[in-house]
């Protein structure tokens, strides 16, 4: 028997190819649900947040044009959650029939593992010798030590669903990729939003991409090197009254702005405190080798809680491997390209665009602005095109990094780092059709590349 610790996407694509190697497998999940936080509080939440925000943007815009005439509409966050529930209770029963049809069995309850040991809801489970254990248990958002923090309504990621109403005032903690996806979405439902970030606003992103994120969240107070030092409710209770206020410190400089609304978005931390016996690194994730073992014989772990990369594709990935690792088949190598977005009006992809990893000085970098097509063409008289860049190796002609800003980059962006991979050259896309129109240009830039890089050389 292998028992699977989380229902998330780890623990899920692990034991759907265990099972479909005929081994015995249980997942013990302990929210009631498999599909983990990706489809419970992250991608999928945000994803319905982005699509009703960008709605909103689409219809402004006509209106502005005049090309749509009538009354501005608002959103309902309660209609919203409402049926963005119901969305998710049928994927539940999409995932629960995927299970059952894989011949998973699935237990709801709490595991506490102590070494070998599992415990289901305090409860010891009886084990055979050679039964395995996959440590898959993910993630939470990381709470920052703030005073008021406790305060109503002050939420994350995972208590956002309760928010009841669009703040006017929202105050969002956090300046990473998750903090300007929701700047850009409670901006679009009509909040004043500040975004607190304690370092640079989307820090270590394409520089380019930085400038289209801003250029896209316009009315957002991006505050840079901002700590907030304190919550506070109008009545002066720090846990049971609603949140009012909070204080900024920037430098010596400290502002109180009004907020009847936080969001956390702080980042996310591995969640292992219910992991006992099994060895952690300084940030509380497991520890494993490259075959995804712990230091416990017969116990290993994949996904977010291994501290290294918290996006979902990664932790599948991870998942896939650490059960043919379990099997004693060949381990498959996590790719080193791995392509991310930030998904705002547009969605900005990128994937290896940081020079520092360059070695020696051949590295050029090109970009031309997007082409006209689905998804932005009214925006081309805003001068708003989005933008494709890559970074190419001039001796061998060689793509090193792609960043791509346009309505649906997600899909080209994967592609891209899947070709980058397999060392994708600029002369390989001379006899590659795209479908047009689109407004990915990453295609003709890599074409393009070539003629530059001959330049160059000319
Ligand atoms: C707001 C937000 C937005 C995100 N957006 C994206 C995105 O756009 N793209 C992307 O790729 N990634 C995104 N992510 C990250 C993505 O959700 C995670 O990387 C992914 O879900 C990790 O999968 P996992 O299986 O490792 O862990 P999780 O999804 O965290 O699943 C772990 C599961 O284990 C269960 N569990 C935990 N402890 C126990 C226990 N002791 N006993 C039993 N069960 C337990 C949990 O209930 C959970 O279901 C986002 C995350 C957040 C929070």
């Amino acid at each position: 028997m292998i028992t699977v610790i989380g229902g998330g996407p780890a623990g899920r694509f692990a034991a759907s190819y265990l099972a479909g190697t005929g081994e015995k497998v249980r997942i013990i999940e302990k929210s009631g649900n498999l599909g983990g936080q990706c489809l419970k509080y992250g991608c999928m939440v945000t994803c319905g947040l982005n699509d009703a925000a960008r709605n909103l943007n689409h219809l402004a815009k006509l209106q502005k044009l005049h090309v749509l005439n009538g009354a501005d509409p608002q959103i309902s966050l309660p209609n919203l959650w409402k049926e963005l529930g119901a969305i998710q209770d049928t994927i539940f029963k999409v995932l629960d029939n995927e299970a059952d049809l894989a011949g998973i069995e699935v237990i709801n309850g709490e595991v506490t593992l102590s070494g070998r040991d599992i415990y289901l809801n305090g409860s010891l489970l009886p084990q055979g010798d050679g039964d395995r254990i996959l440590i898959a248990t993910g993630s939470y958002p990381i709470i920052p030590q703030i005073k008021g923090i406790e305060l109503n309504g002050v939420h994350n990621p995972h208590t956002l669903q309760s928010m009841k109403a669009v703040p006017k005032n929202l105050l969002i903690i956090g300046g990473g990729v998750i903090a300007a996806e929701y700047a850009y979405i409670f901006s679009q439902f009509g909040s004043n939003v500040t975004m607190a970030c304690r370092s640079a606003f989307l820090r270590d992103k394409p520089e380019r991409l930085i400038k289209c994120a801003r250029k896209e969240i316009p009315a957002v107070s991006i505050r840079e090197y901002t700590l907030v030092e304190e919550l506070k409710s109008a009545d002066g209770q720090e846990s049971k009254g609603f949140v009012a206020s909070a204080v900024l410190k920037s430098g010596g400089n400290r502002e109180e702005i009004p907020c009847d609304a936080v969001i956390i978005a702080s980042g996310l931390r591995p969640r292992t405190e219910n992991i006992k016996g099994i060895a952690l690194d300084d940030a509380g994730a497991v520890i494993v080798d490259d075959s995804y073992r712990t230091n416990v014989d017969g116990v290993y772990a994949a996904g977010d809680v291994t501290g290294k990369v918290f996006l979902t594709p990664y932790a599948r990935m991870q998942g896939i491997a650490a059960a043919k690792s379990i099997l004693g088949e060949k381990v498959p190598r996590i790719p080193e390209y791995i392509p991310q977005s930030v998904k705002l009006f547009y969605e900005h992809t990128f994937c290896n665009m940081d020079s520092k990893s360059d070695t020696g000085n051949s590295v050029r970098e090109f970009s031309l602005p997007a082409q006209a097509g689905p998804g932005w063409i009214w925006w081309v008289s805003d001068r708003y095109t989005g933008i494709s860049s890559i970074r190419v190796d001039a001796d061998s002609g060689i793509v090193k990094g792609i960043h791509l800003s346009s309505p649906s980059s997600g899909t080209v962006g994967a592609y891209m780092a899947y070709l980058m991979e397999k060392s994708l050259n600029v002369k390989d896309f001379e006899t590659f059709l795209e479908v047009h129109p689109s407004t990915d240009g990453l295609y003709m830039l890599v074409k393009y590349g070539d003629t530059l890089l001959t330049k160059e050389t000319k």
